[in-house]
Order: C-alpha cells, then structure tokens, then sequence
C-alpha cells in the first residue's frame, strides 16, 4: 500500500479540511499520509483524531519555508510532534511575526488609499492562517483590484508598493530545530531551488547533509519518471533517503489528487519505514 508524504489542509493553504484530507486517504486506499501544512501544525490534532477512527497512519508535520536567496527553499518536516519543542516554539514565534507583517500590509494599503481593517482581512481567512491571498481578496470585494491576480502583480508582490518581508527560518536553522525536535527533515520539491548546475546542487546537498538533512523529495506529482529516478539516485549518493508526496492542496490545484498526483504518483511504504528510523519520540 502507497503512503504520501506531503499534503495541505485549510490549516495553510489547502481546500479540504485535515478531516476531509484523512476521509480521501482512506478512500484512496493509502496506508498511511502525512500532513504538512505551512510553517504551521494546526490542522495536526483533527487530523489525528480523524485518522485513530478511520484506523490509518497519520505523520504529523509542517512545510517550512526557509531563506535563500537564490530560489524557494522547502523543507517538510515529518513526525514533528504536536505541542511543544524547539521547532513547534520557534513556529509559534514565527507566526506572531507573521501576523505583525500582515498587519503591516494593511497599514501601507491604507496608506495608499485602500481602506480595509485587519478585521476584515481576518474573516476573510476564517479558520485558517491570514496571508497575503486574503488581503488580496478584501481588496477585490471593495473594488481596488479587479482580481487576485492585479493585487499581487501591481501592489502585494515582492518588490510592489504595499510589500512586506516575512520573517524566515535559515536552512541549517531549520534543519537543526527540526532534528532537535525529534523530526525529520526533508528538501522538498528541489526544482524550485532554481539550481541548473550539478555541482551546485551537490554543494548545497553537502551543506544541508552537514545540518542533519535526511530526506531529498524525489517522488513529486509534477516530475516525470526520468526525473523521479534522478533525483531518487542524487538523494542515495548523498545518504539521502528518496522521499515523496503529492504536494496536494485541493481544488486550489486542479487535476492534482491526494496519493496519486496527476495519475502516476506512487511512494512505497518503504521510502516511510526507512524515514521513521531518523524520527525520535519526544
Ligand atoms: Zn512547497
Ligand atoms: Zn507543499
């Protein structure tokens, strides 16, 4: 039986609640699925009750999202356990910190002319965590921007009028807070680093490895087979254990389904027994 090791509930950015999310593993005939919510483990408690009564596995995690210059740099982190400890206390910290910078968003749109309170903006995320996807569609229901897409490209993107830096956690930091944490740490979705060159993938992986990285993300919905194999074989080279997961956020990404990716998604079980031996409970 597959498992998959990295999905999105409405704790981050998913559509489905962490109960909806267990109910379709079971549906989709997966031993076992962890939930990876951004820089969050809100959804984790739900989900683990959800999954004691459906009788499946559910890891408990979180998708970091780390600081490199050079392109985005993911780290999901798998049995990190809920409550606290050195990387739950630092998310905690994290997150105020968040907060303070969509407040700050707020503050420049007023600024600029755009009246909207951080109320609003609140209740436009409802349960889940606010980012700047909520601002953005406050000011398309008050009329400033015409869609989502306009809010980001003319003020709430990097760089744009109304943009505020969000506090982040350096790779090694995050790497270390997780084995701290009796977790383990996984290079997500390596493409997005934006690396072209072998040798610097290799020198980054060394640094990484340094850290206490143990997974590399090689079984990902959008690679092909040639590009599974690869990154499979680049994470053994490195003592990497070939990690994956269908990165599934819902309807917000169509097409794409838990445990099956776009269709031909499989991660053995076996990629998770070897994972669990780094995991240490607290
Ligand atoms: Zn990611
Ligand atoms: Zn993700």
């Amino acid at each position: 039986m597959p498992v998959d090791l990295h999905t999105h509930s409405t704790a981050s950015d998913g559509s489905a609640s962490p109960n909806q999310l267990v109910q379709l593993a079971v549906e989709r005939g997966l031993k076992a699925m962890a939930l990876t919510d951004h820089d969050t483990t809100e959804g984790v408690e739900d989900a683990l009750g959800a999954a004691e009564i459906a009788g499946i596995e559910l890891i408990p995690g979180t998708e970091l999202s780390l600081e490199y210059d050079n392109g985005g740099m993911h780290l999901v982190v798998l049995f990190l356990s809920p409550g606290s400890g050195p990387l739950q206390d630092r998310l905690c910290e994290l997150q105020k910190g968040r907060e303070a910078r969509n407040e700050q968003i707020v503050a420049r749109l007023n600024a600029l002319g755009m009246e909207m309170t951080n109320e609003e903006v609140r209740d436009e995320a409802g349960a889940g965590s606010v980012g700047r996807p909520h601002i953005a569609a406050v000011m398309v229901a008050k009329g400033y921007v015409p869609d989502i897409r306009t809010a980001f490209d003319e003020w709430l993107g990097n760089d744009k009028p109304a943009y505020a830096g969000r506090p982040r956690l350096d790779p090694e930091e995050g790497i270390r807070l997780a084995r701290e944490s009796g977790a383990v740490p996984v290079l997500a979705h390596p493409h997005t680093l934006g690396i072209n060159r072998a040798a610097e993938m290799a020198e980054l992986l060394e640094r990484l490895v340094a850290a206490g990285l143990v997974g590399l993300e090689s079984i990902y919905s959008s690679y092909r087979r040639h590009e599974r194999e690869g990154y499979s074989h680049l994470a053994r080279r490195f003592g990497l254990v070939p990690s994956g997961g269908s990165d599934y956020h819902g309807t917000y990404k169509p097409g794409l389904e838990l445990g099956v990716g776009y269709g031909d998604l499989v991660v053995p079980n076996d990629v998770l027994e070897e994972l669990r031996d780094f995991a240490k409970s607290p």
